[in-house]
C-alpha cells in the first residue's frame, strides 16, 4: 500500500520521525514537505539528527506571509502530487497550515485521510492552530487522539468513529533521543521558547516579557524563533539590554531537549515542549490563557500565566515537588499507528474489490 505523508513545519519533522520507521517496512511510503519552515536549523537540523530520508517532494512556498494565500499554494501543489502518486490514504499531523491543506487536498480527490495528534481544542478559534485542527478533524477518517480530553472534544463534536488513542508520537520520538542529551551548562538556569503571535506580535507584550525574564534570578536559556527574531529585529530592540537572558539561536532536537532536561524550570508557549517538559518530568510556566494539553495542569506540574507575569518569579521560587503521571504513552505509538492503518487500508481495499 501506499502513503503519503505531509510535513511542514518543525513540530512535524519531530513528530514524523518514529513514524516515517515505522512505516519503511509496510508502505510505499513518500513525504511531502510543504517548505512552511525550510531554514536550517528549523528544517534540515531535524532530518539529519533523526536520520529520516529525505522528503520525496519539497515544495517551495516561498514566504507567502499570510494564512490563506500560504494554505491555497500548498493546497493546489498538494493536490497535483496526489493526483500523480494516487495513494491509498493520506497522513497528517497535528494543525499547522500544512496539516490543513493536506487535508484538504486528499479530501477533494476522496482519499482517506489519518490524523495524527486529533482531538486537541484550545477553544479558541482566534488561534489559526484551532481552525486547522478543527477542520483536519471533521475531514480524517483515522484520527490517533492522544489524551482523553481530545477523545472527549471529539465525541462532543460527534465524531466517534475511527477514533483511536494509541500514545503520543512525542513520546517515541523523545524515546530515540534520550540516550544522546547531555548537559549543555554548568549553572542552573531556566529554558524558555516562545513563539505565539499574542506574544510576539505585539512590541509592548514582548518587550514586557522579556523584562520579567531578565528579572528572574537564574540565567535564561531562550532560543529565539525565527517569528520572534524577525519582530525583534524590526522594533530595533536590543538584546544586550537583556543580561539575564542567553539568547541563542533555534536550537536542534538533541539540543533542545537536552536543555530541557537539565533546565530548573520551564517556561513556554509551545504546545510540544508543555508536553516535552511534562514527560521530562519538568516543571513548566505556559505564557497563555488556555492549552490544548489539560491533563499536564493537574496537580500545577504546568501552570497558565498570561496577565500578571510579575507572578513568575515568586512561582519559580516557591517551587514544590510535583507529582507527575503516565500520560503519553510507553514510547510505542508509531508502531500501533502504523498497524491500524495498515488493516484499514485492507478493509478499504477488499470493500472495493467487492
Ligand atoms: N524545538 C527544537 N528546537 C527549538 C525549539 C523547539 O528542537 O529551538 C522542538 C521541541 O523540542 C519540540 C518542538 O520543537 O519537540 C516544538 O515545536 P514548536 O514549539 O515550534 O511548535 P508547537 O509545538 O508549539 O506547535
Amino acid at each position: 500500500p501506499k502513503i503519503v505523508s505531509i510535513i511542514g513545519a518543525r513540530p512535524q519533522f519531530i513528530k514524523h520521525s518514529p513514524v516515517a520507521l515505522a512505516l519503511q517496512s509496510k508502505f510505499d511510503s513518500i513525504t511531502i514537505h510543504t517548505g512552511q519552515h525550510f531554514d536550517q536549523n528549523m528544517s534540515q537540523v531535524f532530518f539529519e539528527e533523526l536520520k529520516m530520508p529525505k522528503p520525496t517532494y519539497m515544495l517551495n512556498i516561498g514566504k507567502a506571509s499570510q494564512h490563506g494565500a500560504q494554505t491555497a499554494i500548498m493546497l493546489q501543489e498538494i493536490e497535483n502530487i496526489l493526483i500523480r502518486e494516487s495513494p491509498d490514504v493520506v497522513l497528517v499531523y497535528g494543525d499547522t497550515n500544512s496539516t490543513l491543506a493536506g487535508a484538504l487536498a486528499a479530501a477533494k480527490l476522496n482519499i482517506p485521510i489519518v490524523h495524527i495528534e486529533a482531538g486537541l481544542r484550545s477553544f479558541n478559534r482566534e488561534m489559526p492552530e484551532e481552525v486547522n485542527r478543527v477542520l483536519t478533524d471533521h475531514l480524517s477518517k483515522l484520527l490517533f487522539a492522544p489524551t482523553s480530553s481530545a477523545i472527549a472534544n471529539l465525541a462532543n463534536e460527534g465524531i466517534k468513529e475511527g477514533v483511536y488513542r494509541v500514545g503520543d508520537v512525542m513520546c517515541d520520538s523523545l524515546n530515540l533521543m534520550k540516550p544522546f542529551l547531555e548537559k549543555k551548562l554548568n549553572e542552573s538556569y531556566y529554558f524558555v521558547t516562545l513563539h505565539r503571535p499574542y506574544n510576539t506580535d505585539e512590541k509592548d507584550r514582548l518587550v514586557y516579557i522579556l523584562g520579567i525574564l531578565n528579572g528572574l534570578s537564574k540565567k535564561v536559556v531562550f532560543p529565539i524563533h525565527p517569528r520572534t527574531q524577525n519582530n525583534l529585529k524590526k522594533w530595533m530592540i536590543d538584546l544586550d539590554t537583556f543580561d539575564n537572558i542567553i539568547f541563542i539561536p533555534p536550537v536542534g532536537y538533541e539540543a533542545c531537549l537536552s536543555y530541557q532536561t537539565f533546565a530548573d524550570y520551564i517556561i513556554t508557549d509551545s504546545g510540544g515542549i508543555q508536553k516535552e517538559a511534562y514527560m521530562l518530568k519538568k516543571p513548566c510556566i505556559t505564557i497563555r490563557k488556555e492549552t490544548e494539553w489539560v491533563e499536564t495542569l493537574d496537580g500545577g506540574c504546568n501552570m497558565l500565566v498570561f496577565e500578571e507575569l510579575e507572578s513568575l518569579r515568586s512561582i519559580l521560587e516557591n517551587d514544590e515537588a510535583k507529582e507527575f503521571k503516565d500520560l503519553y504513552g510507553d514510547g510505542h505509538a508509531a508502531e500501533a499507528i502504523v498497524a491500524i492503518i495498515e488493516e484499514f487500508v485492507i478493509g478499504e481495499k477488499a470493500l472495493a474489490k467487492a
